[in-house]
């Protein structure tokens, strides 16, 4: 996502030695990439641990106001809020010690519907989710081993010892759970967490080496940098040095996502090798999740060649499998840039708890600006408005939702992946996609290690939180329709003046923003870096960050282009058609069609224009009641295009046109340029996002 002079390269190179054959390949793209095939790097493994760079807030100090607030309260209305009694797989579930599912679908849902329960002070939805809590913490086994009752203690009766793991179940699921657990404790600070988790990690550390991540699944052994984030968790509140001897015996354990990002070649075999061989270490929900692998490592040891295994790691995979908007092709595998692949639902809310984590440790604003593109792009498109339906895998270019084997990694499954349904696809994503709109609004502020505050992700919201050195309560208030306008407005509230860092991420797509106090033009920035306001504040004290938003050209897989403006990507607008089927097996589900034509390429002249030319206009104003789907689309951008006869579908998917070098389509166009218009992307079903040029 970025050098797109670095990322033109690939692109081309990628294109051009897709026909030889492996081990040719790999040298041929080093030696082009001015890398040599790199060794294995060694890490550190010694523990430093590093104070984060940014404090998590506790979850309720920030509250959602504006479209972000309504999003949240549709999320209660549907799904997020009663998913216990839509989904029958987790109707009577284990984890409050029914029979049904005591593997990942519950942890996954409370993961996002604990956080939304508190986000909304909403003492219905707490209570609901306090019979789960309750449940597991009143469950822990002597030995501190948690969750449902396991096949051998409900039938033959064994106890979970120290001495005897072999009857507990996969690792992974807990660590799910202590998601759960850690932002419960960081809204109520309920103190029975904390000996929970202590208990849990000591009999951890008691029995990986008889009964490792490996032993059960190989989900656990792919994931465990999660369960190594709460351990290091834990670590910071209690200081217990054997917790950060259980992180490091967790991540030997674990897939080595570091060092794969450090040597280059995993993510090129991914982009070649669409095969079984090492598939989880393909699989982009796993990779999603992985992002925050060399982050986590990192606070514990110091070691800042994990900083550059991720600065590296990062910039491969959205090079190789980046899309416009702001995930890697996932459909289940990584499976290259090309704007027709697939994004599983789960890979998108995973990106984004990485890089929400990421962020707090380093500080770095790339992750920034990357978070805000998944959450404001990627994550809207893939679910309906009632947040009942998703789709488990979206393309980029989608020209029709609907059953079929499309071009993905994993293509059947009854041929209802890329379907809008409750039950479609594989349920994972139905149950995992609540984490992604909650934890966006507990991360969008930060504390500052000398007693400030940090705006690092925008959207309306109000934050409360006792800042400076005296510990003065203040809440400051976030106004704007951010990301669609570029004004945000902060107001501050106190009872007495007080003295404390204020700052503010500039996003990098900013030329130069202006920064005003109490109306007063303070300064101006330029983008890429995080500011600081130091100065005592009083009451009702107003800031204006005003950051300009220039339409942007970025170039994509297929040597396509994409529109961009500020956080967001446009894509053409078109008419939906939406219609309802039933599945024997997956239930009720939407396919969407579109009337109008869709196959255009952008004229070259257009793209070339000064920014200041093009045409944008705010169509309709947010409001409170604001949705992402089409009829709430807030910004036009009208553009001029031409149609591209022989672009047909092909294999269910609008197949991207060969273009030359200059990105031009060479082939028949018409003679007629028109005008089309764009909208956000987000806001879309039916799209193209990634155009050809045409002369
Ligand atoms: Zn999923």
């Amino acid at each position: 996502m970025h050098g797109t002079a670095f990322k033109h390269i690939a692109v081309v190179v990628s294109r051009a030695i897709g026909k030889l054959p492996g081990r040719q390949l790999q040298l041929l793209f080093c030696l082009l990439m001015g890398v040599g095939s790199l060794p294995a790097q060694e890490f550190s493994t010694t523990s430093n641990f590093q104070q984060a760079a940014y404090k998590e807030l506790p979850l309720g100090a920030i509250r959602p106001k504006g479209w972000l607030l309504h999003q949240l309260q549709l999320m209660r209305k549907g799904s997020t809020g009663h998913l216990d009694s839509l989904h029958k797989k987790i109707s009577d579930n284990g984890w409050k010690g029914g029979a049904g599912d005591g593997w990942e679908a519950t942890p996954y849902w409370l993961d996002g519907a604990v956080p939304l329960a508190w986000l909304l002070e909403d003492d219905s939805l707490k209570q609901h989710m306090m019979k789960y809590i309750n449940w597991v913490l009143d469950h822990q086994r002597p030995s501190g081993y948690f969750g449902p009752l396991t096949k051998q203690e409900r039938e033959g009766g064994k106890a979970i010892t120290a001495a005897d793991c072999n009857s507990g179940e996969d690792w992974w699921p807990k660590m799910v759970m202590l998601k759960v657990l850690q932002q419960y404790y960081s809204a109520t600070e309920d103190k029975r967490v904390l000996s929970f988790m202590t208990k849990y990690f000591r009999y951890q550390l008691q029995t990986l080496k008889a009964c490792p991540l490996s032993k059960w699944t190989e989900w656990a052994e792919a994931r465990g940098m999660d369960n190594a984030l709460m351990v290091q968790w834990l670590y910071s509140k209690t200081k217990q040095p054997e917790l950060l001897q259980l992180a490091a015996l967790l991540q030997q354990q674990t897939i080595p996502w570091s060092r794969f990002f450090a040597g280059r070649d995993w993510v090129i075999n991914a982009a070649t090798y669409q095969n079984d061989v090492k598939w989880m270490t393909r699989h982009g929900v796993n990779v999603g999740m992985a992002l925050k692998d060399p982050a986590v490592q990192y606070q514990r040891t110091g070691d800042p060649r994990y900083l550059q295994a991720l600065h590296t790691g990062f910039r491969d995979l959205m090079t190789l499998h980046g899309l416009p908007f702001g995930c890697f092709s996932a459909d289940e595998d990584l499976h290259g840039n090309l704007p027709t692949q697939g994004t599983e639902l789960c890979a998108i809310v995973e990106a984004m708890f990485s890089l929400e984590n990421i962020v707090a440790i380093t500080g770095d604003t790339r992750y920034m600006d990357a978070l805000e593109r998944a959450t404001f792009n990627g994550l809207p498109a893939q679910t309906t408005v009632d947040y009942n339906n998703k789709q488990y895998f979206q393309i980029a270019n989608q020209v029709h939702i609907k059953r079929g084997v499309f071009t993905f990694s994993l293509p059947f499954d009854r041929e209802m992946n890329n379907v809008l349904g409750m039950r479609s696809g594989y349920t994972c994503c139905l149950e995992n996609m609540h984490q992604g709109w909650t934890k966006f609004t507990s991360h969008l502020w930060y504390g500052t290690q000398d007693n400030g505050i940090a705006a690092l992700h925008y959207s309306p919201s109000v934050v409360s939180l006792k800042l400076g050195k005296s510990q003065t309560p203040v809440t400051i208030t976030e106004t704007s329709s951010y990301p669609f306008e570029n004004n945000i407005e902060f107001e501050i509230s106190t009872k007495t003046t007080v003295n404390f860092p204020f700052q503010l991420r500039i996003p990098s797509w900013c030329n130069a923003a202006v920064i005003s106090i109490n109306g007063v033009k303070e300064r101006t920035e330029k983008g890429g870096q995080v500011i600081t306001l130091q100065r005592t504040w009083k009451n009702g004290d107003q800031v204006t960050l005003e950051l300009p938003m220039d339409v942007r050209i970025s170039q994509w897989g297929g040597n396509s282009r994409t529109v961009e403006r500020g956080p967001l990507v446009y894509a053409l607008k078109l008419q939906e058609t939406w219609k309802q089927e039933t599945d024997q097996h997956q239930g009720d589900y939407f396919t969407v069609h579109t009337p109008d034509a869709w196959n255009y390429g952008i004229v070259e002249s257009q793209l070339k224009q000064p920014t200041t030319s093009w045409n944008i206009k705010t169509v309709k104003p947010v409001q409170d009641d604001f949705a992402w789907d089409l009829a709430h689309a807030p910004i036009e951008i009208t553009v001029q295009a031409k149609k591209i006869p022989d672009w047909i579908i092909a294999q269910d998917v609008a197949l991207t046109p060969v273009t030359a070098r200059d990105g031009l389509f060479m082939g028949r166009v018409d003679a007629q340029a028109e005008t089309i218009t764009l909208v956000p992307y987000g806001c879309t079903k039916v799209r193209i996002v990634a155009f050809p040029v045409v002369k």
